[in-house]
């Protein structure tokens, strides 16, 4: 029996034609392109984790788990922004510093709620 580890073998795109992943532009044959990714990407089975992989990772270019560079630029605001007001920092009394972490990671994001 064969146990797969790396959610890169269950892709539906491994013999897709990868332009169609990278489309140039934002109109006439890039949209066209980016639907057929999208289409593909509805059907793979590996689709929470390429978005999450590509959200983890910061990817800007191309079309991942599903979503364009664009639209996962909304579901991290969105992540952002759920996050609420920050706690009062509580050190006996003192102020404590408050340390920003840029790298948030994109775990508050819910996949399974995101795709149309
Ligand atoms: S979700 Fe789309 S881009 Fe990601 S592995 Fe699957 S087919 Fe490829």
């Amino acid at each position: 029996m064969t146990v797969r580890t790396n959610w890169r073998e269950l892709a539906a795109c491994l013999d897709a034609d990868p332009d169609l992943f990278f489309p140039i532009g934002t109109s006439g044959a890039a949209l066209r392109q980016i639907d057929e990714a999208k289409r593909i990407c509805r059907i793979c089975q590996a689709r929470v984790q390429c978005l999450a992989w590509a959200l983890d990772n910061g990817v800007a270019d191309g079309v991942w788990g599903g979503t364009t560079e664009y639209e996962r630029r909304v579901i991290r605001r969105s992540a952002s922004s759920m996050r609420g007001p920050r706690p009062e920092p509580k050190c006996g009394g003192r102020d404590v510093p408050i340390v920003e972490h840029n790298a948030e990671p994109a775990r508050r994001w819910s996949a399974a709620n995101y795709w149309p």
